[in-house]
C-alpha cells in the first residue's frame, strides 16, 4: 500500500513519486492550496494540493484531523523561506496527485496537533490516542530497543530465554497474590506469581545453568505512589556463580545499556553495606547524587532534661540523628513548616532544627526555638561534630530508628531536589549485606528479600541468632532507585527448612505451599543465583519520565484498574456458578 513512511520521505526523494499512508495530522487553506500535514510513526509529512488536480483537491479539502488517508504525490524542495531544519522531512513537501481516504475519524478527545493537558484519565481512557503522540511513540520504542539490547546482551553471555507460568502457586514476595478461581478443582485458586523466582530455581536444578525471561509479574499491593499492579522485570539466573560473578555481569548489562542508549558512562558502582546506607542516608536506595549524610547525635543529648530528644537518645531501638543542609539557613518559617509536614508522613512528629548565621560568635550566632532544652554546649557540640558552616541549617529527627530513618531519608531527597543540590547526573551503588530478617511488631519474623535468599552463616548460627544474619542478597540502586535486586539462593534443603522454622512455617505448611521445592533441593541442586530488574523503572529512569505509566503502553490507574477496558469488571452469575463463587451480599446502604 505504502513506498515510504512519511518520516522517512527527504530530499533524496525530490522528483520521485511516492505513496505513504498515515494520519491526517492537520489540515490547512492558504487562499486556494491545501496543505495537510500526515503523519506515521516515523514523522510527519506536508503534502500539497492545488486545484488543478480537481478529485485530489476536493477530497483533500474534505478530510478532517486523524483521518487514515493513503496519497500518492511527487516529491519537490520546499520554497526559499519556507524550510523547516528542526523536521526530518524538513527540506521537502509532496505535491499531493491522488489521496485515497482509508478511514474517517470521529473529533479526538484531544487535539493530537498540539499540546494540551487534559488530565491523565482522558488520556488513558482513550489510551490508544494519546499513544499517537511522538512522545508517547518515542518511549515506547526506546523501551523496544532496551529489551531488545538486554536480550542481546544476555544470549551472547549464553543465557536461554525460558517461559514460566502464569497459572501458578503464591511465590512470597511480600505483596497480596492475585488469585484466579479454578473451574475443574472446586474452591481450589490459581495465584499469579509475584515473581518467576521459584520456577527459575527450579530451571537451576533442571541443568539450564543461564536462564533469562522479560517476565510479567503481579503485586496486589495498596499503590504506593507509581508502583503498578502488573508490571515486567528483566528475570535473571544462573548456576555456579558467587554474588561477585552475577553482580559484574549484569552491572555489565546495565552499563552496556546506558553506554549504547544514552552515552553515558555510568562508571564503577561502588558497593555499601545495608547498615551504612540506612546510617548515613536513612534508606536503602540511597541517592547518592545528594552530598548530605545522616550524621548521630546521642552521645550529647542522652543527659539533658528535654525528654524528646533524652528518651530516644537513650534506647537503642530509636535514633537521634541530624541532617546538615548546606545554604539552608535561608528557607523560610513557611518553607521549614512544610517539611514539618511533609516528614510527619513517615510518622515524624516533628521537625527540629538549627539555622547557622555566624558560627564564629557561638550559640549566639546560631537561630533555634530548642537550643534553650539543649544546652550551649551540646549545641555547639554537635555543631562541631557536624562540621557546620555559616549559611546552613541543620534538622533533628528523634525517634523510633526507623521513623528517624525514614523521614530524615525521605527530607534529604526532597531538600536534595528543592534546592538542586545534585552533584552529578547519574550515581549508581550496589547495596550488599543485608539483613536476613525483620522484626515485626509481634515479634515475629519477615524475610527482608524472599525466604529462598542464602544466609552468609551456617543453619546453626541462623537458628541461634536470627536478626544477626546477614544475607547474601544485593540491590542495584540508581539516582535513589531500586533498579534490580537478587541473591544467592538456598541450594540446601536443611538451610531452606531452617529459614521456613525461623519465619514461623510450620512443617505442615512447608509442605503444602512449597514441598516441590523441599523436594527439588534433594536431588542435586547446584549452588546458584540470580537477579530481577525492574524494567519500567528502568526505562522511567533512561526516558526521564516522570511515572512508569508514562513508559508502560496500557497501564493502570493508581486505584489497580483500566479506564479504557474498565476492568477489573463484574461477570455473569453463570460465570460465578462454573466457578464455584458465590458473591457475598453487597453492603445494604444505610437507612
Ligand atoms: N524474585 C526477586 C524479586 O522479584 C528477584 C530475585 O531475587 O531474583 O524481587
Amino acid at each position: 500500500m505504502r513506498t515510504h513512511y512519511c518520516g522517512d520521505i527527504n530530499e533524496t526523494l525530490i522528483d520521485q513519486t511516492v505513496t505513504f499512508c498515515g494520519w491526517v495530522h492537520r489540515r490547512r487553506d492558504h487562499g486556494g492550496v491545501i496543505f495537510l500535514d500526515v503523519r506515521d510513526r516515523e514523522g510527519l509529512v506536508q503534502v500539497v494540493f492545488d486545484p488543478d488536480t480537481v478529485d485530489a483537491f476536493n477530497t483533500a479539502d474534505s478530510v478532517r484531523s486523524e483521518f487514515v488517508v493513503q496519497i500518492t504525490g511527487r516529491v519537490r524542495g520546499r520554497p526559499e523561506g519556507t524550510t523547516n531544519e528542526n523536521m526530518k522531512t524538513g527540506m521537502i513537501e509532496v505535491l499531493g496527485k491522488e489521496i485515497n481516504v482509508l478511514n474517517k475519524a470521529a473529533t479526538p478527545p484531544f487535539p493530537l496537533d498540539g499540546y494540551t493537558d487534559v488530565g491523565e484519565d482522558v488520556r488513558l481512557k482513550y489510551r490508544y490516542m494519546d499513544m499517537r503522540r511522538p512522545e508517547m511513540q518515542e518511549k515506547l520504542r526506546f523501551r523496544s530497543k532496551v529489551t531488545s539490547a538486554a536480550r542481546r546482551f544476555l544470549e551472547d553471555n549464553g543465557f536461554l530465554d525460558i517461559e514460566t507460568p502464569i497459572l501458578t502457586r503464591a511465590t512470597p514476595e511480600g505483596a497480596r497474590d492475585y488469585l484466579v478461581p479454578s473451574r475443574t478443582h472446586e474452591g481450589s485458586f490459581f495465584a499469579l506469581p509475584q515473581s518467576p523466582q521459584l520456577f527459575k530455581q527450579l530451571l537451576m536444578v533442571s541443568g539450564f545453568d543461564r536462564y533469562y525471561q522479560i517476565a510479567k509479574c503481579f503485586r496486589d499491593e495498596d499503590l504506593r505512589a507509581d508502583r503498578q499492579p502488573e508490571f515486567t522485570q528483566i528475570d535473571i539466573e544462573a548456576s555456579f556463580i558467587n554474588e561477585d560473578e552475577i553482580m559484574g555481569m549484569v552491572q555489565g548489562m546495565i552499563k552496556d545499556i546506558f553506554a549504547k542508549e544514552l552515552s553515558v558512562d555510568l562508571g564503577d558502582f561502588p558497593r555499601m553495606p545495608f547498615s551504612e546506607a540506612m546510617n548515613k542516608y536513612g534508606s536503602d536506595k540511597p541517592d547518592l547524587r545528594i552530598p548530605m549524610e545522616l550524621v548521630d547525635v546521642e552521645e550529647f543529648l542522652q543527659d539533658i532534661d528535654f525528654k524528646v530528644f533524652a528518651a530516644p537518645a537513650k534506647d537503642p531501638k530509636c535514633r537521634v540523628a541530624a541532617l546538615k543542609v548546606p545554604g539552608g539557613a535561608e528557607l523560610s518559617r513557611k518553607q521549614i513548616d512544610e517539611y514539618t509536614k511533609f516528614v510527619g508522613i513517615y510518622g515524624a512528629k516533628g521537625l527540629a532544627w538549627i539555622k547557622v548565621n555566624e558560627i564564629e560568635k557561638g550559640v549566639e550566632g546560631l537561630q533555634s526555638p530548642i537550643i534553650k532544652f539543649i544546652g550551649d554546649d551540646n549545641t555547639m557540640k554537635i555543631m562541631e561534630k557536624l562540621d557546620a558552616k555559616n549559611g546552613d541549617i541543620v534538622f533533628f529527627g528523634a525517634d523510633k530508628t526507623k521513623v528517624v530513618n525514614e523521614a530524615l531519608g525521605a527530607l534529604r531527597c526532597k531538600l536534595g531536589e528543592d534546592l538542586n543540590m545534585y552533584t552529578k547526573e547519574w550515581a549508581a551503588l550496589w547495596v550488599v549485606d543485608f539483613p536476613m530478617f525483620e522484626e515485626n511488631d509481634d515479634g515475629s519474623m519477615t524475610a527482608l528479600h524472599h525466604p529462598f535468599t542464602a544466609p552468609s552463616c551456617s543453619p546453626e548460627e541462623l537458628e541461634k541468632a536470627p536478626l544477626e544474619a546477614l544475607s547474601r542478597a544485593y540491590d542495584m540502586v540508581l539516582n535513589g532507585c531500586e533498579l534490580g535486586g537478587g541473591s544467592i539462593r538456598i541450594h540446601d534443603e536443611a538451610m531452606q527448612e531452617t529459614v521456613f522454622r525461623v519465619l514461623g512455617i510450620s512443617e505442615e505448611e512447608q509442605r503444602e505451599k512449597f514441598g516441590f521445592l523441599l523436594d527439588a533441593l534433594k536431588f542435586g541442586a547446584p549452588p546458584h543465583g540470580g537477579l530481577a530488574f525492574g524494567l519500567d523503572r528502568l526505562i522511567m529512569l533512561l526516558t526521564g519520565a516522570t511515572s512508569i505509566r508514562e513508559v508502560i503502553a496500557f497501564p493502570k490507574t493508581q486505584s489497580a484498574a483500566c479506564v479504557m477496558t474498565q476492568a477489573p469488571g463484574e461477570v455473569s452469575n453463570t460465570q460465578l456458578r462454573d466457578l464455584h463463587i458465590k458473591l457475598r451480599e453487597k453492603a445494604k446502604p444505610a437507612e
